[in-house]
């Protein structure tokens, strides 16, 4: 039994609402196992993860029906973030299971509620961290939903507003979203690479704007993985000069291509010592644990190092390292709807998109382990069709 409320049909466009409202709807047979598509919940298919330390494996779902203000999407590109091996193997603690990840979802629009705006049938739309959150604090007031007092709906590993309905992502082939947590693809970005801006593009774009980054200033990036190729794309389009921090000489040549004008390997005493009090903002996006003061030493007086990374062990900061010159370390997670949606144009308009690898479902596994010894160049992106074999 699905929990109170969870697939209630809210059907104010009467008829139109389930997709196969009398429950006669396609049946599918696959290694699935059959799947009937009802008035109340559509059945899904899926990859979860069941506990903290089995692979990933097909799993059915149900998306509910479609109400008057939801948005239902054929997922056909969903980018792999870090962040869902960390809830994958519950490294922050409090995991969901069974859980389908993915926060980084582009699709094609199927079906629209009768008060639906944003989108229509047949365009690309796309679903980053969020599909809800209370709309009323002073947070979700100024469109910073991802702060909301309330707690967001996150995508996954979370709750609808009922906080009973679990939510889950988009490594599955259809998902409904309210049209407010859903984003407008600009056609003239490529859908599967522009996937990783959902979640990793807005997430760098965010503190960029937040801290006011302008043409000529100097930005760090540490760790040149999906977010970190991102801040790298972002700061160089708003005209920054980007220096990569980096465990290794390995990815100097990606750097300079994704518009770096250095790698420095953070291990290396001199050069890092020659940059000391050298950056206006730096950007920390390492997902593992590490010296923060290595990185806080690069900071001008006043200049703030923002934690975008998030290890599942605390930092060890001394005081000196900031207080000699007014330093700051702050954090920062994703950015709000509006916001995601200004990034968006912006990457339409500046060309930005993610580096990806494609790869089948099948291979989601193997991609956990080659993100851990931080192979990908530079981000994994399912195609989704792949699930629907
Ligand atoms: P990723 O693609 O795996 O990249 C992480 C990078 O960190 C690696 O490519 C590597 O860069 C560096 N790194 C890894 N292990 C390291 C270690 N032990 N010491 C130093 N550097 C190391 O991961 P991602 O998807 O970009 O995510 C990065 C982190 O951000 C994760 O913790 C994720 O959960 C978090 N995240 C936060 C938000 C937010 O809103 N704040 C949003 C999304 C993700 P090099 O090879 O260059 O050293
Ligand atoms: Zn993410
Ligand atoms: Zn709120």
């Amino acid at each position: 039994m699905p929990p109170p409320g969870a697939f209630a049909c809210r059907s104010a466009d009467g008829a139109s609402c389930p997709r196969d409202g009398d429950g006669s709807g396609p049946v599918f047979a696959s290694a699935w196992g059959p799947t009937r598509a009802t008035a109340l919940a559509v059945s899904t298919r899926a990859f979860a993860a069941f506990d903290p330390k089995s692979p990933l494996r097909a799993h059915t779902i149900e998306r509910r029906a479609v109400g008057p203000r939801d948005v239902a999407i054929e997922i056909l590109w969903s980018g792999v973030c870090h962040s869902d091996i960390h809830q994958a193997r519950d490294e922050w603690g409090g995991s969901k299971f069974p859980m389908v990840p993915g926060h980084e979802i582009i699709g094609r629009v199927t079906k629209v509620g009768a008060g639906v705006k944003k989108v229509k049938v047949g365009e690309l739309a796309g679903i980053g961290c969020m599909v809800d959150s209370c709309r009323v604090c002073p947070q979700c007031e100024r469109g910073t939903e991802q702060y909301c007092e309330d707690g967001a709906s996150w995508t996954y590993n979370s709750f609808e507003r009922d906080k009973t309905t679990p939510t889950y992502g988009g490594y599955s082939t259809d998902v409904v979203v309210d049209e407010a947590f859903a984003l407008r693809i600009d056609p003239r970005l490529d859908p599967a690479s522009a996937a990783p801006l959902l979640c990793a593009g807005v997430t760098m774009f965010s503190p960029l704007r937040h801290w006011d980054v302008k043409p000529g200033q100097r930005v760090g990036v540490i760790g040149l993985g999906g977010l970190g190729h991102m801040a790298v794309k972002l700061a160089r389009a708003m005209g920054a000069e980007v220096t990569v921090f980096s465990t290794s000489e390995k990815k100097r040549a990606d750097a300079i291509r994704l518009g770096a004008s250095e790698l420095v390997v953070s291990s290396h005493e001199p050069s890092m010592g020659k940059l000391a009090g050298a950056y206006d903002l730096v950007l920390d996006t390492v997902s593992a644990p590490h010296d923060l003061s290595t990185f806080t030493r690069l900071l001008k007086t006043d200049a703030t190092l923002v934690l975008l990374g998030i290890p599942d062990k605390p930092f060890e900061l001394p005081a000196g390292s900031l207080i000699g010159r007014r330093r700051s370390v702050a954090g920062s997670v994703i950015g709000g709807i509006a916001e995601t949606q200004e990034m968006l144009d912006f990457c339409a308009e500046h060309g930005v998109t993610a580096d990806v690898e494609i790869i089948p479902i099948e291979d989601i596994n193997l991609a956990y382990e080659r993100m851990l010894k931080s192979d990908v160049r530079y981000r994994f992106v399912i195609d989704v069709d792949s699930l629907r074999k």
